[in-house]
């Protein structure tokens, strides 16, 4: 698969008002023209307020990044106080959307069928997806994570059809990884890439990066695409500062590819 491309998304969460944003990525455009990645994409999901400020800047500046949001309904529209629809993203200019996060998943009661909806319009509407999949700590002592996280991609892609495969990336983040600054060892990783890669039909296969989350740092990130064997990263705190995010799409690009 050596064509095919690594990808970094940074999650910034509930984090930077649009002026922030905007400053942020006015800097992310300069140190990624000093360290242009060769075979790595490069995404970024501001929270909704900042989206059309992110995506003007990266017009006016042509840079090479592309916006996704962080959680999107799966209605058109209609009485969902508070919600925005795949189409309303589509129109702002918004290419991607993060489906499933642990944190939509725990704190706002999203299950895999919700997920599997949203997984389906927002594929339907033209939005690239990035489905978020992830063991907590008691499943992972269970010894039944590979089942865990395999059932629920089963269930998010149910009914998906194969003319959307291009649109998918799959990011594993093992729930006790996510912000603790503990990340899994690059076997687990390892282990767990490839058992995602086994379960997924065979032309899904060839298109999906399937990315690992869960405090990835510059100082990890070579070890974890390397070993651990994955298409990069979904990156949460780390992508707040410009510094090391872009420390990461570099060590990405340095080294993918000598991991297939
Ligand atoms: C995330 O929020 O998806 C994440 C991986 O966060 P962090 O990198 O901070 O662990």
């Amino acid at each position: 698969m050596s064509e095919q491309r690594a990808l970094v998304v940074g999650n910034w969460k509930m984090n930077l008002d649009h002026v922030e944003a905007i400053h942020l990525v006015q800097q992310l455009g300069v140190l990624l023209r000093a360290h242009t990645p060769e075979r790595t994409d490069v995404v970024i999901a501001p929270p909704f307020v900042d989206l059309r400020s992110a995506c003007s800047v990266i017009e006016a500046d042509r840079l090479n990044i592309a916006v996704a949001a962080q959680h999107v309904n799966p209605a058109e529209s209609g009485a969902f106080t508070g919600e925005v629809s795949p189409g309303m993203l589509k129109r702002l200019g918004v290419q991607s959307v993060i489906v499933g996060h642990s944190e939509r998943r725990e704190m706002f009661g999203m299950t895999d069928e919700i997920v599997n909806t949203t997984v389906r319009s927002a594929l339907q509407a033209g939005l690239r997806i990035i489905l978020c999949v992830g063991e907590g700590h008691e499943v992972r002592e269970s010894g039944s994570a590979i089942e865990y996280v395999t059932n629920q991609i089963n269930n998010a892609l149910d009914g998906v059809g194969e003319r959307h495969y291009d649109q998918i990336a799959i990011a594993y983040e093992p729930i006790w990884a996510i912000g603790t600054g503990v990340t899994a060892s690059s076997e687990a990783v390892s282990e767990m890439i490839t058992a995602i890669r086994d379960i997924l039909p065979a032309g899904l296969k060839k298109t999906a990066a399937v990315l690992y989350g869960g405090s990835v740092k510059p100082e990890n990130a070579e070890e974890l695409i390397v070993l651990g064997r994955c298409d990069g990263f979904l990156v949460g705190g780390a992508s707040l500062n410009a510094e090391q995010f872009v420390q990461i799409v570099s060590n990405v690009d340095g080294c993918y590819g000598k991991n297939r």
